[in-house]
């Protein structure tokens, strides 16, 4: 895979042979991979040969490019290695058996198996370097096995041999003048320095092997910037790391193969949505899509710059699918940095969601991890000052988390009691707001009573005093605009003291409503009847002539006089007033004009009507 690098590099024989050459072309840096991959092809065709030393030289050379991340694979290497095991200790040549064996604990240390690994490698790799020694292939097998031994010791954490190991490698491979295996030394120790959280070193050692790998095949170039730009991504420095990612694409596309080049697109990808450059971000996502993925690494990886990226353009639905499914996979055997990453993305998207208990936990598992990572710094026998430095800032940035976590818990603590209390205002108010409405509705009904009861007359039930004149104003002044007549009737009950004194007071107040029963029977409903005083009364007839009010005044005078009135069944009569209203006129001197006419038709005689 594409971060794994492959070993390229061997020891070399005093024999030079067609095939040794080949061969140390590959070992020399100077093929690309699929070169050296077509050179395997053809030099495997060409077995056997007629010196078997060559065969040794193809089988040892083999051993660097076979698989065993499968399990089909690891039992096909075994039988691989037997028969190489076998050919190579036929040939006699004691380095290519060292070699062999170097790339065997190679495999075993990619599967996890690194005591195994170390049995292997430690009697190679601890003989002392000879600069006596003519024999340059021996110098480099020891350097071989002092890098691999780098590699096991760098994945247990055990940085202070790792270091020593990869300088021995260095040593090893500057003396034996194999200058692009040195080259490849300096990008162990900046992987070191990165385990170490060192950047800047691990930047400067990557800068070193740059230039010094900048000779040999175009590969290393991309390879080199591939990890520098993944120092900045972990440094924190975003843009640069784009950048950096960008500038390799393409050699990157010619070189790898699609699970190698999806990598490279989903990490740029990952890097845009971190910048907010969500369309970008997309548009890498979709060339994802266009790729055969197979490593289901990388498939992991592409889930979880999906995640990020739903959860960062607001698609939580989708962002809640992707992380079941990050859920369900087997985390165990995840890089620590990958499930911070993860976490992080989980506690943001619980947030999201409103799940604060879920943000919290999660916060407190990041809170332990970032613990450890300063406990095992802090462990480290290799601490330089700059480490320190960096060490210091990593529990400033433990002491910030703990803050966070810790105003987290209490915000969540205020969270619980300000929902109650938010349920109980809520419920509270809503109670308050119920009471009022009711209130309110209860002062409006009460208003419109009042309001009605200011209107009506309390004993007849028609418009009083203050209502009818209004009504009259209201009425004179809408003909004033419509040009429309108005008419009045001025109505006072005849001898109405006489009624009061002959059958009481409450039969005066009887005579008083039945003849206002009898004066509302005797209008339309658009006409208006109201009490003006003791037994004195107004009609206001809207939009009716003289002649029509003189006619509806008749009716209710004769209908009164026909009738018999209250318990007692008295005899009753009224005179009346009746006046159109002049388009001249105000309503005051219209009604005055009524009651003239009223009190002519009382001089008159009663029971009349005046005009
Ligand atoms: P006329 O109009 O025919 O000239 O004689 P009258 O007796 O009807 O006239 P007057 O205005 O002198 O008498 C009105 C009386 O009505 C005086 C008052 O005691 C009485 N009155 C006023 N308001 C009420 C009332 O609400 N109920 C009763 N029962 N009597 C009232
Ligand atoms: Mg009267
Ligand atoms: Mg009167």
């Amino acid at each position: 895979m594409y971060r794994m690098l492959l070993l390229f590099f061997f020891s070399t024989s005093l024999f030079a042979s067609d095939v040794k050459n080949s061969i140390d072309r590959v070992y020399q840096g100077y093929t690309t991979t699929p070169e050296s991959m077509a050179l395997l092809a053809s030099l495997e065709a060409g077995m056997p040969y007629s010196d078997n030393l060559d065969d040794a030289r193809v089988m040892a050379f083999k051993c660097l490019f076979l698989d065993t991340d499968t399990l089909d694979k690891r039992q096909a290497f075994k039988v691989f290695l037997a028969e190489a095991k076998q050919v190579i200790s036929s040939s006699g040549d004691a380095v290519l058996s060292q070699d062999l064996s170097v790339c065997e604990a190679f495999h075993l240390y990619s599967q996890g198996l690194y005591e195994r690994a170390k049995m292997i490698l430690q009697p190679i790799a601890e003989v002392a370097l000879n600069p006596e020694l003519d024999d340059k292939s021996q110098t480099s097998a020891i350097g071989f096995a002092n890098f691999v031994l780098n590699r096991v010791y760098l994945a247990k954490g055990q940085y202070k041999l790792a270091f020593d190991t990869a300088q021995k490698s260095y040593q090893a491979y500057e003396l034996a003048e194999n200058y692009y295996e040195r080259a490849l030394t300096l990008r162990e120790i900046a992987a070191i320095h990165l385990a170490l959280f060192n950047y800047d070193l691990a930047i400067e050692q990557l800068l070193r092997a740059k230039s010094e790998l900048a000779t040999f095949n175009v590969q290393e170039h991309y390879k080199v910037t591939d990890e520098i730009a993944y120092v900045y991504e972990l440094k924190g420095e975003v843009s640069k790391a784009l950048e950096l990612y960008l500038s390799i694409f393409a050699a990157v596309r010619q070189y790898e193969n699609d699970d190698g080049f999806g990598y490279l697109v989903i990490k740029v990808a990952q890097l845009y949505t971190q910048l907010n450059e969500f369309e970008k971000a997309q548009q890498y996502f979709s060339q994802v899509q266009t790729l055969d993925i197979t490593s289901d690494w990388i498939k992991q990886l592409h889930t979880m710059a999906l995640a990020q990226w739903f959860l960062a353009t607001d698609q939580i639905s989708n962002a809640v699918r992707e992380n079941n499914v990050l859920a369900q996979l087997d985390q165990q055997n995840w890089p620590a940095s990958f499930t911070e990453r993860y976490l992080q993305f989980y506690a943001a998207l619980a947030m999201r969601q409103g799940d604060y208990q879920t943000q919290a936990a999660v916060q407190k598992q990041l809170l332990t991890i970032a613990n450890t990572q300063v406990n095992n710094v802090a462990d480290r026998a290799l601490l330089s000052e700059r480490l320190m430095f960096n060490l210091n800032q990593q529990n400033r940035e433990i002491a910030r988390l703990e803050e966070v976590a810790d105003i987290k818990e209490k915000l969540l603590a205020v969270a619980v009691d300000k929902a109650f209390w938010q349920r109980l205002t809520l419920a509270f108010a809503c109670v308050m707001l119920l009471m009022l409405a009711v209130y309110a509705y209860k002062q409006v009904q009460h208003k419109q009573h009042y309001k009605v009861l200011a209107l009506k007359d309390e004993l007849t039930g028609v418009a009083n005093r203050r209502a009818i004149l209004d009504m009259k104003k209201r009425a004179i002044s809408k003909s004033k605009s419509t040009g429309t007549a108005n008419s009045l009737i001025s109505i006072d009950i005849d001898h109405f003291k006489a009624v009061n004194d002959q059958y009481g007071h409450d039969i005066g107040d009887e005579l008083i409503k039945s003849v206002v029963n009898t004066l509302s029977q005797g209008v339309r409903s658009s006409d208006n009847v109201g009490r003006v005083g003791g037994e004195e009364f107004l009609i206001v007839l809207e939009q009716q002539s003289l002649q029509h009010a003189l006619e509806v005044a008749e009716r209710i005078r004769s209908s009164i006089e026909q009738q018999t009135h209250t318990a007692k069944n008295i005899k009753a009569t009224v005179s009346m007033g009746v006046v159109e209203v002049a388009p001249d006129e105000t309503p005051e001197q219209a009604a005055k004009r009524a009651d003239i006419n009223l009190y002519a038709a009382k001089r008159s005689g009663r029971n009349t009507i005046t005009a």
